[in-house]
């Protein structure tokens, strides 16, 4: 039996030799072929035992169904095993490193879970009385208050659900403030490493988005950017920047920028995901932003969902606090109240409208709150630092074999290499992403940002101790390694361990199959077609 480096038997690959049984049932050994739920539950079956509902009387007007409803149907332990089978295929943070760049996959404290349960949080309705819901208010209350101190701003929209939809909220802010004294620009700055949400959002509002140039640093171009204003002075609604940014360097001019925006009445947003490099060492307000969302699901740790549920609360500055949306919270002699409408709000308030049907995402809240709290400032400022600490840990113990685009400098919470050590290699950005699944991690960020050839983002943020980091930098090398000795056959293929092997990823996203439909049965014999 081959070995691994730690020593410990290797699982038994098609290439090592060893005898590798054909199963009866498909599976291997713990690995377990799980067909959809379409193709083995019958309708018949069910997992809970409800009484007839007799009553005929349906309020739909005959709109109401005839038919069966098609589901399928399992027993309890049935639809256990189906969904246990299925999450063991999945990768988690709760599984192993995931150096996601731009992404934040760090460990989600129990501690958070445990406090997002207690019933009072837990088991609350966005339409309940707002005396009997004055806990949960004041939470909110006191998240809101420490992302406003944690980034020296003057008001927070709570409701948007994720960072695009806070960068949503953000500009619709700087629209509603343009229009408020009676300006209409039309275009907005993105830099060219932005994230592909930044000219989307920009776009959505129907501004046209004029790109800025990087310096060969990896920075925002001053010179690009002056130009660029001079060019369309008195037309620019605002820029949006990502600091540190998506190449994971701080924008040194980030003031200046802000100053020259200022100075054309245009609106400074920034792109906030990155929070997590510098909570509790720098506060965007005192940098001039704007507008600025924050990924609760990366800087505060709370559960990336599969796309939701999420919360990407958006911090203003004073000039943008009036326009903050619908719904907000006000302190009153009676305790706290919620502003529902227009027609309620005070002198100087002016909302740009509502962006959710409810308040926020009161699970996302509490654990963000929790995680602050535990953490205290001592220690989230302590968390950027370790996140900072470990990505330029694996950028030194990668440096020499894999390709820096910008030099040796430091970075900040993620690492970008391009791929120019795979030149002549025969090996591509997305082979050496593969490869690295068959070694049992989630692959970095690949071919992202745009701004260099074959980028990889590595992101390990500070839940990774020390050994973690040094399996990982180890494995990385041993690839670079293999790669440069143009041992192709281990990356062409790869994934070889993983359930499903290397897909057409190409084919899945043009044309993608969304619905399933039952397969015609083999053969239909005349007796039972009658
Ligand atoms: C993650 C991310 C976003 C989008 O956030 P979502 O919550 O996924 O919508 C935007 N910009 C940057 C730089 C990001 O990393």
């Amino acid at each position: 039996m081959s070995m691994n480096t730690q020593g410990r038997p290797t699982k038994p690959g098609e290439a090592d030799g060893a005898f590798h049984p054909k199963t009866f049932t498909g599976n291997r050994g713990l690995d377990m072929e799980e067909p959809l739920i379409f193709e083995f539950a019958s309708l018949e079956t069910t997992g809970v035992d409800l009484d007839e509902d007799d009553s005929a009387d349906f309020e739909l007007g005959g709109h109401e169904r005839k038919a069966e409803i098609g589901l399928p149907g399992l027993a309890e332990p049935e639809a256990m095993r189906h969904y246990v089978r299925l999450s063991r295929n999945n990768f988690a943070i709760d599984s192993g490193l995931y150096p996601l760049g731009s992404c934040t996959m760090k460990h989600n404290p129990r501690l958070n879970e445990k406090m997002a349960r207690l019933p009072g949080f837990g088991d609350i309705h966005p339409l309940q009385p707002v005396s009997t819901v004055q806990g949960a208010l004041e939470l909110m209350e006191d998240l809101a208050h420490w992302l406003m101190v944690s980034t020296n701003t003057s008001a927070v929209a709570m409701s948007p659900k994720a960072g695009a939809h806070g960068e949503l909220c953000g500009m619709m802010a700087i629209k509603a403030a343009h229009t408020a004294a009676g300006r209409d620009p039309k275009i907005v700055l993105v830099p060219e490493s932005a994230h592909g949400t930044n000219p989307a959002t920009a776009a959505l509002l129907r501004y046209k988005v004029v790109s800025i140039d990087a310096k060969d640093d990896g920075t925002v171009d001053l010179e690009a950017l002056k130009r660029t204003i001079a060019e369309h002075s008195g037309n620019i609604a605002g820029i949006m920047l990502t600091n540190p940014n998506t190449c994971g360097l701080f924008e040194r001019d980030v003031r200046q920028i802000a100053e020259m925006i200022h100075a054309e009445d245009a609106y400074f947003y920034c792109d906030g995901a990155n929070f997590n490099a510098i909570v509790g060492k720098a506060r965007p307000g005192d940098l001039g932003i704007d507008a600025m969302h924050i990924n609760l699901h990366k800087t505060f740790s709370t559960p990336h969902g599969g796309g939701g549920p999420g919360a990407g609360p958006v911090v203003l500055s004073r000039r943008l606090a009036p326009f903050a949306p619908l719904p907000f919270i006000r302190k009153t002699d009676k305790g706290l109240e919620l502003v529902e409408t227009e027609a309620s709000t005070a002198e100087g308030e002016k909302p740009f409208g509502r962006m959710t049907a409810f308040h926020g995402q009161m699970g996302m809240y509490v654990r963000a709150l929790s995680y602050m709290m535990s953490h205290g400032s001592d220690g989230l400022r302590q968390a950027s630092e370790d996140a900072v600490l470990n990505a330029n840990y694996i950028r030194v113990g990668l440096q020499d074999l894999m390709s820096l685009p910008f030099g040796e400098r430091p970075c900040m919470h993620e690492v970008l290499f391009d791929d120019s050590f795979l030149k002549d290699t025969g090996v591509t950005t997305l082979d050496f992403a593969k490869a690295m699944i068959d070694e049992g991690y989630h692959p970095m960020t690949m071919y992202f940002p745009l701004v260099v050839h074959g980028a990889m983002l590595i992101e390990p943020t500070e839940s990774e101790s020390r050994a973690s980091l040094d399996l990982f930098i180890a494995t990385m090398r041993d690839l670079v390694m293999s790669a440069k000795r143009g041992e192709t056959d281990r990356f062409e293929g790869a994934p070889y361990l993983a359930p499903r092997r290397r897909l057409d990823e190409t084919t899945a996203a043009r044309k993608p199959v969304l619905k399933w439909t039952k397969p015609e049965p083999a053969e239909v014999t005349s007796a039972a077609a009658e």
